[in-house]
Order: C-alpha cells, then structure tokens, then sequence
C-alpha cells in the first residue's frame, strides 16, 4: 500500500516551500509532503541569488512578475521583520553613465510609473550623494529595493511548516508520476506516494520534472536553458565604494540586469552576475560538464535559433567570464575606482531560464497544469522576492484555499 497525501510538492527552493506554507496557511491539517533530491533546502537558485528583494523596475505591466512583485516584495519584508530575518531597504540606483543609454533610462522610468512603482529621476550630482563612488550622468532612485537572507527565509518557513504538521523528505528525488483514479501516484527513490495534487517547482529540472510527472507535454513545449551568473566579491577593504545597490541600464531584449554591484545583508559587497550558457543545469563552474544536459540544449530547436540571433551576445559574455580585467571593466563604467585586483571569486548561480521551441525567452513566470498537477515551469527573478505571493497563487489555482 502506497502512502497518501493531500498534496506533494517537489522541490525545497523558496518557491515549493512557499506553496507548501500558503496551502497550509488555508487548509491547516492538511497532509503535505515536501520532495526535494538535495540533502538541503535552497540548494539550488534561492541559495544562490544576489538577495535582492526587487521593486518592480523591469517587468512588463500587467504581467504575473509586475503584479506578483510589488505584493510579493511587500509580503516578504513583512515575513522578515515577523520572524527576524536579516533584511533592509537599502534602495537601488540604476544608472545612464553615457548619452545614448538616457532613453532606455526613461523607457525604465515610464514602465515603473506604470507598475507603480515609487521612484525618482535623479541628476550626477544627487547620484554621487547617494553613491560617492559612482559614475553616471542620470539615474533612478528606487527606495523600495531592499536585501534579505533568503536561505534564512527558508529555514524558517520549514521550521514553520513542520510545526503546521508538513513532512520534508531531502535526498528524495522524483523520478515519475502515474495518473490514476484514486490519485496521481509519485515514484521516487524513496518509494511511491499518492497525492490528490501535485505541484513541481524544481527550478533548473522544472520542464523534466514536470515531463516525468505529466507525460511528453508536461512542460507545455517549454524547455530549460541554464544560463550561470558569475560572482566576484569586493575586497574587504573596497567595500565602502558600494553604499547599497548599483545597477546598469539593461539591455532590454535579454531578462537580465547586467552586471550589478550589491551590498548583501552581511556586509559583503557582490559584483555580477554576467549570464553565460551552463554546461550542466547546475553546473556552476566551467569544469562541471553534463552531455546529456549539454546535448539537449544544444538539439532544442528553440536555443539553435536563440544562438543565432544573439551568438555575439552570449560571446561577449564568455569573453567576459573567461577574464577578470574584462569583468572589472564593466564594473567600472558604474564605479570607476573598481580595480581587477578588488575582486575576490564567489560562488556562482545558475538561472533557469525557459525557452519556447521558437527561441524566444519566456519572459514571465509560467506554469503548466495537467490534471491533478500543477508544474512551475519558468521562476527566474524576481521569483525569490514574490515567492509568497506565487505559492498563494498556486494554491488558488490548485483550488485550495
Ligand atoms: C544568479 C541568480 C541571481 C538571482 N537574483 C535574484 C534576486 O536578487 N532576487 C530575486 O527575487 N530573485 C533572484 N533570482 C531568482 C531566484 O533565485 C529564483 O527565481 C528562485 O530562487 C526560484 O526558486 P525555486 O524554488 O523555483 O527554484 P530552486 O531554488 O532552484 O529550487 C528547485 C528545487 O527543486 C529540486 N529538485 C529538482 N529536481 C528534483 C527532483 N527530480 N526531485 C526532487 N527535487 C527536485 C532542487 O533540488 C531544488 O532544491 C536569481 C537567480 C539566480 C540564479
């Protein structure tokens, strides 16, 4: 006899864990179970991010990332300050540090007073209040940007959702689902369960996940690039260059941010990260090679005509990983005091980024229901800052709260 559940979800990132706290939040006593096939919670992305709790810049109004966002920011400082985990607002600056970067400045400026996001347009002078040390001729001010420990958020939420009578199995990894009348049976390495719900967020396997779960298309023709972000860390003696956050103007086809400067919650000053094509979903260095991983990437139709537009991007990128001075130059067109031998390496991050079979990037949050499950297939940033607002979504989506 299999075991029962009221729902599974696979995957401990902030995400799974965030939907396993809303679920319960409505339906107390309910008998979940939370997978994971790392021997820790936040082993992947949430424990690899740049721990920034974002305002709501970037993303395109009316969209899941804008609105989930600016309730998600709010609801996560809330949790922090309730239950004494490290965070501050500290505020952000994005800064034009050239002419032709000023319209992208103002397109950045209409699209946060579409998504009502607090901000102010500043001139070199107010900027060099703020950050001394940084350059740049026009800039956004955004308040509301802060910083938090998000694997200290997730230690509390699994002290939580123990105490709320949730079971968490590490060093369980799903491997298949089979739908049947009394219930969607999940096969792990650790023995079947069957659940009355499913939800996958398992981040850089999300699409395999929720293919070995749901069937061919479980991931709804979405696939899994990994995309690593590199880190370097200020010396300790350069810390003062950085007061808070530093950020560029993005390149507005690509979803990320550009190499940034941030000042994490222990002090620490972080610079990155740059986006280079992963040789394993979670390989986090250039040595971690998988073929199988690398093979499938590289025959998706979707990333050969990705690479094809965008092959000079993604080479300017490798260049800029493979060298220190090419990293610290970019870091010096926002501080020019940043030298080569400032930077210290960091660990790095892997972002999942879903790709559709045509080569565009998915660009918001998506998710796949089938039946009784419901697969998280694309969560990149700002997924960690609007986690609780996701897993109170899902649960309404999955009818329960
Ligand atoms: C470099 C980088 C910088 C970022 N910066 C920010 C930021 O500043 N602010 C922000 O809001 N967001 C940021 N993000 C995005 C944010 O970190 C992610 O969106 C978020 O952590 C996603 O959480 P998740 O739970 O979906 O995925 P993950 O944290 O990746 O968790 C997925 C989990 O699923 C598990 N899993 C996978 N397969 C299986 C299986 N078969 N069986 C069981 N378990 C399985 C994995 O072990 C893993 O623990 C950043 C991401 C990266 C990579």
């Amino acid at each position: 006899m299999s075991e029962r559940a009221d729902l599974v979800v696979v995957g401990a990132g902030i995400v799974g864990l965030a939907t396993a706290r809303a679920v319960l939040a409505a339906r107390p006593g309910a008998k979940v179970i939370i997978l994971d096939k790392e021997g820790s919670v936040a082993g992947h992305q949430t424990g690899r991010n740049s721990g920034v709790i974002h305002a709501g810049v970037y993303y395109k109004p009316g969209s899941e990332k804008a609105r989930f966002c600016t309730t998600g920011r709010q609801a996560m400082v809330e949790f922090c300050k309730d239950n004494g985990v490290a965070y501050e607002i500290c505020g952000k600056v994005v800064v034009a540090t050239s002419p032709d970067e000023l319209g992208a400045l103002s397109d950045l400026e209409k699209r946060c007073q579409d998504n009502n996001v607090p901000i102010e347009r500043i001139d070199g002078a107010r900027l060099r209040e703020l950050e001394p040390y940084a350059a740049g001729i026009s800039a956004l001010h955004v308040k509301v940007t802060g910083i938090a420990d998000y694997p200290g958020v997730c230690t509390v939420m699994v002290r939580q959702l123990l105490k709320a009578g949730a079971e968490l199995r590490l060093s369980t990894a799903v491997q298949s689902g089979t739908d049947r009348s009394e219930g969607m049976v999940i096969h792990t390495d650790g023995g079947d369960i069957i659940a009355d719900r499913v939800v996958s967020c398992a981040g850089l396997q999300s699409d395999r996940v929720a293919r070995a779960i749901s069937g061919p298309d479980g991931a709804g023709g979405m696939q899994i690039v990994p995309f690593r972000g590199e880190y370097f860390e200020l010396a300790p003696s350069k810390t003062h260059l950085v007061r808070a956050l530093i950020y560029p103007v993005p390149d507005a086809r690509f979803p990320f941010l550009g190499v940034h400067l941030t000042k994490g919650v222990n002090g620490h000053v972080h610079a990155g990260p740059n986006a280079v094509l992963a040789l394993a979903r979670e390989g986090y260095s250039w040595r971690e090679r998988n073929y199988t991983d690398l093979r499938e990437t590289l025959m998706f139709p979707g990333f050969q005509k990705l690479a094809r537009k965008y092959w000079k991007y993604g080479a300017s990128e490798m260049a800029r990983s493979l060298s220190r001075a090419r990293f610290a130059r970019a870091l010096q067109k926002l501080v020019p005091a940043v030298q080569e031998r400032d930077l210290e390496p960091a660990a790095a991050g892997v972002r999942a980024q879903a790709l559709n079979a045509d080569g565009s990037l998915v660009d918001d949050f998506a998710f796949v229901q089938r039946g009784r499950a419901l697969h998280v297939i694309n969560a990149p940033s700002p997924a960690a800052t609007a986690s609780l607002e996701i897993g109170k979504a899902i649960a309404a989506r999955l009818e329960l709260v």
